[in-house]
């Protein structure tokens, strides 16, 4: 077994789709960024190779693979999970924690659950938020945040 970890922040940008969790939240400024801004999504990518030992997001996705700008956290999971089956490996979970004081996600937590995991093949995929009470760019709504763990198992 291997496990994994990542990290994701973005800055929200006015007037931005706000794409979280592979969610979209009409009442929420999104995320600036090489793609959509699924900080959710791309932790959970970062974890997911982390784990594998295939490197990061910057290396699999990078500005020499201009193929990918724009793209949704849902195909970027879904690349990831090619990557990773092709290597060998099969997912036990992935555990994913956003930080910010929007969009509120408790109550479509089931459905962000559903949609990673969805992208992943089916596999299991636990969704939580947190806040940091005021404090540093997230508390002051300048950015978005999320962590992510991930555990490979050999297929
Ligand atoms: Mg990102």
């Amino acid at each position: 077994m291997r496990v994994g970890i990542g990290t994701d922040v973005h800055p929200v940008e006015a007037g931005r789709p706000c794409w979280l969790a592979g969610l979209l939240f009409d009442d929420a400024d999104g995320c600036a960024g090489h793609s959509d801004g699924d900080v959710a999504a791309h932790a959970a990518c970062d974890a997911l190779l982390s784990a594998a030992g295939l490197g990061d997001l910057g290396a699999v996705f990078g500005s020499d693979r201009p193929e990918w700008a724009g793209a949704s956290g849902a195909a970027l999971l879904a690349e990831v999970l090619r990557l990773l089956t092709a290597a060998g490996w099969q997912i036990g979970n992935v555990a994913v924690q956003v930080v910010a004081n929007t969009p509120r996600l408790g109550p479509r937590r089931a459905e962000a659950e559903a949609e990673l995991g969805a992208a992943l093949g089916g596999a299991a995929v636990s969704v939580s938020a947190t806040t940091t009470d005021g404090l540093g760019l997230t508390g002051r709504g300048e950015g978005r945040a999320a962590v992510a763990t991930a555990l490979l198992l050999p297929a």
